[in-house]
């Protein structure tokens, strides 16, 4: 694998994230989107790996919306993000919660290459879409995790329903995201995800849709991945 610390990071995506760091935890802030997706994400790791005692790694943690919700269903969570004030707000607010869970400054590549084959579960969520090589994150995810582990990874498809829904929708119309939050090209399609995915030594299990009803202005995990799409990996246990 070629050697990549922390090369493979958009500082400019990242300042979007420390600008709005201490708004994360606002549930009718900027971050809004991720808070209502939380439970439905949490719900669908639980489904398959449940988290009582299991030592779990978040890359791409941010304020910990996930990384909390985790530890509090009893995992072992270590969060990991390449923004400072992030990492701070999660952390702050895990001492405000008084849930254990461990952050640190840490590129994916580098946590692969200092743990590897650690962990039950690793997340990924929101996150590919805002890096400069995503297939080499999926090759870190697939690293750290143990032989007969889940990789759990959300992200956005590229297609005109998404550009449509995701970018006008989201950021123009409705205003639940910031403009500026997300760049078509870098949105990922679940072939692409997939692909990169078996490159790395995972097998895709499933790939849920994450519908959003514009009506009742909520989310749902359905089938149809055209926007928002989450997929569960494992590796195999003989690897
Ligand atoms: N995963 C969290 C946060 C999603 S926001 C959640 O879903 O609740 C995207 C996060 O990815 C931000 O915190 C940003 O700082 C982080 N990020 C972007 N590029 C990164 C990279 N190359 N390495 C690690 N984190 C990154």
């Amino acid at each position: 694998m070629p050697h990549v610390q922390a090369g493979n990071v958009d500082q400019a995506e990242i300042a979007k994230f420390e600008a709005l760091a201490q708004r994360w935890w606002d549930p009718n802030g900027e971050f809004k989107p991720l808070h209502e997706l939380n439970p439905l994400r949490l719900g669908f790791i639980e489904r398959y790996s449940p988290l009582e005692g299991l030592a779990v790694a978040d890359v791409g943690c941010g304020g910990g919306i996930l990384a909390e919700s985790m530890a509090r269903r009893g995992a072992r969570v270590l969060g990991i993000d390449m923004a400072p004030a992030a990492l701070q707000v999660a952390e702050l607010h895990a001492l405000e919660t008084g849930v254990q869970v461990q952050y640190q400054l840490c590129a994916a590549e580098e946590l692969a290459q200092q743990s590897p084959a650690t962990f039950d579960v690793v997340t990924c969520m929101e996150m590919l879409e805002h890096v400069p090589e995503p297939a080499q994150i999926v090759t870190a995810l697939a690293r750290m995790v143990r032989p007969g582990g889940h990789v759990y990874v959300s992200t956005i498809n590229r297609n005109l329903k998404a550009f449509l829904l995701a970018i006008v929708g989201a950021e123009y119309l409705m205003r639940m995201l910031p403009k500026g939050t997300h760049e078509y090209e870098r949105f990922i399609r679940p072939a692409e995800l997939a692909s990169w995915a078996r490159a790395a030594g995972l097998h895709t299990q499933t790939v849920a849709g994450i519908e959003y009803h514009p009506l009742d202005r909520r989310f749902s995990l359905g089938t149809d991945p055209s926007v928002n799409y989450l997929a569960r990996f494992t590796r195999p246990a003989s690897a």
